[in-house]
Order: structure tokens, then sequence, then C-alpha cells
């Protein structure tokens, strides 16, 4: 069994935007409506009829007036009882005088005096501003709060809108982060086809003037963690030119719209530092095959894609800006990406091999101190499955040990450490097994590792251990010599004997009513293969070399993996029997192996009890 933690690899960022410029166009927006509200407010409650002195003179004189206000150069006379309504607004009628500028009322020149002592002047400088302001002004500090409030309850979404159409893509800084093809390791096919665009990005006129046409867009495939972006990272070094970076995750959960803005800003950014090298990161994020699918609610995906489709399509032979796009599920990206003229070029980026990992550890080695005697060669023989990330990883958690016993170098001891404890999680500490679970996990250990050694076609025992790490009590490591592609019908049939030894010692050794749950995962493993060499890998021939497993379908249109298959009631049951019969043979080989070598199975399950632990070399010594 194996468990790699995976750890998450921290992307620079460039941080984000401040978010000033929505708070500057709320402000605006505040304040055109601060502006155009006491307008509102008057048109909406006065009827104002411009008069002459003379005509205001005779009106007062007849009584029409409530009240006359001198307003700056105004004189606003309110008629009494004079509330009109027009089509549902009540208004109240008003007459104004535009009056010469004169200070005293006295100066106005009327001819009946007594008019001024019934005249309010309104002090037309503080107060009135303020009572005329002031509802004004509380709508637009309320409307300011209440803004902020909901901008606060959007949280992180409103963050990402907050730049609204700026991209937000990452600009690596050319010399500072600079990554090189030497700075990956194996991924030689890779990097040759990669090279042509390297060649390109530096001298795009020797293509252009032949009339060369150079692919687009380039997608990278492969599983997580194999150096996708750390290739895409080398191409820009190695060419020279910037390298706009963003992640197709980011623009999921985005408004409607803010997606394909920040596309077109990409765009149009990298045409204007171009040569360049935009790279779109899990693409699949917004690239997925569209459906007819449940649940809309995907407009922004299909948006964004659909930018990035037209930006593609804009580009014309003077473009000199190239798309990297990286993703590890090529499956499920639509077609509509992969038309000429837009990705066209794919290349595998495969998990590493023996040789490659030896040189990514040599490479994570570089920047560390390391003891000269550290043998990567074995390091990465026993590394198969590892990605480019977990090697890197892996050196840095010897190096984070080292220091923490304040080692000055990396040792190849701290390195065993690192592996132990990346492949099995931390050694539990706390997790302490009573005596009795002890023998048993010694016994079962024991168990398995025997029957591996003792069978012809097995890995070999790399380790035995009864240290409680992860959730494993004890483990047994067998450990391939090599890389293996195809696995034979023998091996699995010794690997599912190998499994059993576990409880086949479990039952030897304390009797069919003691066996314990510590088996489950073996069995359950062990269900899996003969499972599949039944219905998949159609090794029986009794029962047929059809697929009865079915197609492996990826994603339906819920979005959930579905096997179809179809085959008839009774097929099934002649496949439920023959896997039982698989297993059980494999179970009574498990159990001769153990009877047989009682007294050896004993011995080093003693020793095993004693010291915990019992290495590669200990164990073929109890075969010599
Ligand atoms: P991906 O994009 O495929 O998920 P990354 O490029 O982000 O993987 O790789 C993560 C890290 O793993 C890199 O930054 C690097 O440290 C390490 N790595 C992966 N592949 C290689 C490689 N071939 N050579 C050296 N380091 C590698
Ligand atoms: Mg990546
Ligand atoms: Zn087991």
């Amino acid at each position: 069994m194996r468990k790699i933690p995976k750890t998450n690899i921290k992307t620079p960022k460039i941080p984000k935007g401040k978010g000033t410029k929505p708070f500057a166009i709320l402000f605006i927006i505040a304040l055109i409506i601060a502006l155009i509200a006491p307008q509102i407010r008057n048109t909406a409650q006065f009827s104002d009829e411009e008069i002459a002195l003379n005509t205001l003179e005779n009106r007062f004189l007849s009584g029409s007036y409530s009240e006359v206000l001198i307003d700056g150069n105004k004189a606003i006379a309110t008629w009494s009882g004079s509330e009109v309504s027009e089509a549902g607004v009540t208004k109240t009628r008003r007459d104004i005088v535009i009056l010469p500028k004169n200070d005293s009322l006295t100066d106005l020149g009327l001819k009946h005096p007594e008019i001024a002592t019934n005249v309010l002047v309104k002090d037309n400088t503080s107060s009135e501003f303020w009572s005329d302001m002031l509802p004004t002004i509380i709508a637009f500090v309320l409307f300011f709060i209440i803004a902020i409030i909901l901008i606060g309850r959007m949280g992180g979404m409103a963050n990402n809108a907050m730049t609204f159409g700026k991209s937000r893509a990452r600009l690596y800084d050319k010399d500072k982060d600079k990554v090189l093809f030497k700075d990956v390791a194996g991924a030689d096919e890779e990097k040759e086809e990669l090279a042509e665009v390297v060649q390109f990005l530096k001298n795009p006129k020797k293509f252009k003037d032949i009339g060369a046409k150079i692919p687009r867009g380039i997608l990278l495939v492969g599983p997580p963690w194999t150096g996708k972006t750390l290739l895409a990272r080398a191409v820009a070094g190695e060419s020279d030119v910037p390298f706009l970076s963003i992640s197709g995750s980011e623009f999921v959960e985005m408004f409607v719209g803010v997606g394909a803005s920040r596309v077109r800003d990409l765009f149009s950014n990298a045409k204007k530092i171009a040569p360049a090298i935009i790279f779109i990161d899990e693409i699949d994020a917004i690239g997925k095959k569209r459906g007819p699918g449940l649940g809309g609610g995907h407009d922004e995906r299909e948006q964004t894609l659909n930018q990035i489709l037209t930006e593609m399509d804009g580009f014309d032979n003077d473009t000199n800006v190239i798309v990297m796009g990286a993703t590890n599920r090529a499956d499920v990206l639509d077609k509509a990406l992969l038309r000429p003229g837009r990705f066209d070029r794919k290349i595998t980026v495969n998990l590493p091999n023996l040789q490659d990992r030896e040189e990514i550890l040599q490479i994570h080695a570089r920047n560390k101190k390391v003891e000269s005697d550290v043998d990567f060669h074995s390091l990465a023989s026993s590394t198969v499955g590892f990605s480019g990330a977990d090697l890197g990883n892996l050196m840095n958690e010897a190096a984070i040990i080292s220091a923490r016993y304040d080692e000055k170098i990396v040792s190849q001891k701290r390195i065993s450490e690192a592996f132990e404890r990346l492949v099995m999680g931390l050694r539990k500490k706390s997790l302490i097994m009573n005596e009795e679970e002890k023998k048993i996990t010694a016994y079962h250990e024991v168990g398995h590792a025997l029957v591996g050694k003792l069978l012809p076609n097995t890995d070999p025992v790399h380790k035995v251990s009864i240290i409680s790490r992860g959730g494993a009590l004890g483990v047994t490591w067998f450990l391939p010599e090599r890389d293996r592609l195809l696995t034979s019908k023998a091996k699995y049939l010794d690997e599912l004997a190998t499994l059993y030894g576990g409880r086949a010692a479990e039952e030897v050794f304390f009797g069919k009513d003691f066996i314990t749950t510590g088996a489950s995962n073996d069995i359950e493993k062990a269900t899996h293969i003969a499972r599949e060499m039944v219905m998949r890998y159609g090794m029986y021939e009794d029962i047929g070399r059809e697929n009865y497993a079915g197609e492996r379908v990826s994603g339906n249109h819920l979005g959930v993996s579905e096997e179809k298959s179809s085959f008839s009631d009774e097929t099934m049951k002649k496949i439920d029997a023959k896997v039982t019969e698989i297993l059980n043979a494999a179970y009574a080989l498990a159990i001769k192996l153990i009877t047989k070598n009682k007294k050896l199975h004993e011995q080093i399950a003693t020793d095993l009890l004693a010291k915990e632990e019992i290495s590669k070399e200990e164990f073929d010594g109890y075969f010599a």
C-alpha cells in the first residue's frame, strides 16, 4: 500500500488590485444621485411661475399669498391654499420674481412698502443649504453604507469581481523567476517539441518569411504535478518572453461577463507586450464539453471559453502570442478548443521514469546542501509512481528534517526518513499498540513478506515494519525493480496469494476464530484484482475474453463516472463464482506456504517484534 500526500505547491501571485476602482464608481453614482435629488424634490413639490414684480405686488395686495420669501435674487411668493394636483403629484403654486441686484427691500421700488414687512428674508447661506441638503446627505451616506455592507456580504466573489475587467493574470518576473529547460528534468520529447516554439518566439520573422504557420495553441496534457506549468514557464524562459499565467479555475464562480472581459484584457495585454506566452492552467475548468447537461448556470464558463476562442481566432499572422494550456483531463475538453488554429497541438507529459526521477531528485538537491554520497539512483528506483512535485517534496522534506536536527547537511538517512514519511504518512508516535496487537501485526506482516518472497512473480520485499504510520498498523513494502507497464496473469496470482499472506498467517498461528479486522484492506485489493482479471482482462477463457466491466465512461451528463455493461444474470453468476474461486485458491496457497515454513515465519516474526523493522538485506538473509 502506498499513500502519497500531495502538498500544495504555491505559485507566486501578484497581489490583487486594492479594489479602489469600484468604490470610486459607487462614489460617482452616489454623487449623481445627490445632485439630482434636490432637483427632483423641487419639481415634485412646486409649480413655479415667473412673474413681474408689479404682478406680485398686486397679488400680494389681493391677499393671494400666504408667504413671500426673499431667497437671494429671487422673491418667492407662495399662494395660500394653492395645492394643485397634477397627475397625482401635489404641488404648491408659487410665483417667482427675479429681483434686480439690490440689497435692501426698500430699494426694490415697491409701491406698497407694507409688503416688505411681510416678507421673510431667508438667510441664503448656511442654514438653507443644510436644510436643503441634509436629506440628500443622509441618503448619500446611507447608500454608501448599504453598498459597503452588500459588498462585504458577497465576500470572495465580490473580491474577484472587484477588479472587474482586469485580467489578474500573473506576470512572472522575467529574470527573477526564470525557468529554463535545464530546470526541467527528463521530458526530453516534450522539450524537443517545445524547442520549435522557442525558436519561433525568438525569431518570428524567420518563420514568417518562409510562410510557415506556427501553432497558436499548445495543450500540455498529463497527470497533476508532472511539470506542465514548469515546462510552459521554461518555454518562456528559453525564448526570453513574458509569461502571462492564469488559471481556468479562477473563472469559475465569477459574475457573468467578468470572465470574458478578463480574457479580453489578458489577450490585449499580451498583444501589447508580444512576443509573449499566455498560459491557461487547468483549462478543463472552463473548457469542459458543452452538452445539454443539467443545471445551466455555466453561462460564465461558456462565455469565458467563447471569448478565448474568439481571441485565438482573431490572431493573425503578425500576432506573436502563443497560447499554452495545461490540463490533466484532455478527455473532457470541448472539441471546439481542439480545432485547427486553436489548441491543435497536444503534448503529453508523463510521470517520470527511473532516469527522469534520478535527474529530478538531483535538480531538487541542487539548491540544498546534500551529502555527496547520497544514492540518488536507488532513491529513484524506490520512488516509482512519484511525480516531479512528489520528488521535489521529498528533497524538501529531507532538508526540513535535517534542519530540525540542527544538521548542516542533508544526509542519506534524512532522505530515507522523508521518503518513509511521504509514503506512509507521518510516523504516529501516539498510536501505541498493545503487546497482543503488536504480535498479531508482526505475524500478519511476515505473512505478506514470506509468501511474497516464496512466490516467483512478485516484487522484492523492501522493508517489513510494525511501526504505525498513517492509518496502517504495520506494513510490508514490495518495490518493483523497474517500471512495469504490463502485468501478467502469473504475477497477479502471486500477488493475490501475497495479499492473503497476512490473513493466512493470522489463521495459522492464532486459529480460525482469532483472525482480525486487520486484513480488510488486503481483501479489498485482492477482490478488485480478481474482478479485473475476469471482467476486464479476459484472463479466464471459461468466462470469456470479453469485457464485462464496460468501457470506462468518465463523466456523464451528471458529471458522474459510470460503467456501461450488458450481460446476462447467468454470466454475472459465473463471474462471481470465478472470482470466489480465484480468491479461495490464492488463500489456500498462502496457507500452504505459511504452514510449510512455520518455523521460519515464527523466527522472522519474533525478530520483527524485537526490532520493529526489518530491512531488505536482513530479510533476504533468512533465505540465504
Ligand atoms: P503541473 O503543472 O503538471 O501540475 P508543476 O509544473 O506545477 O506541475 O510542477 C510542480 C513542481 O514539481 C515544480 O515546480 C517542480 O518543482 C516539480 N517538478 C515537476 N516536474 C519536474 C521536472 N520534470 N523536473 C524538475 N522538477 C519538476
Ligand atoms: Mg500546474
Ligand atoms: Zn495486510
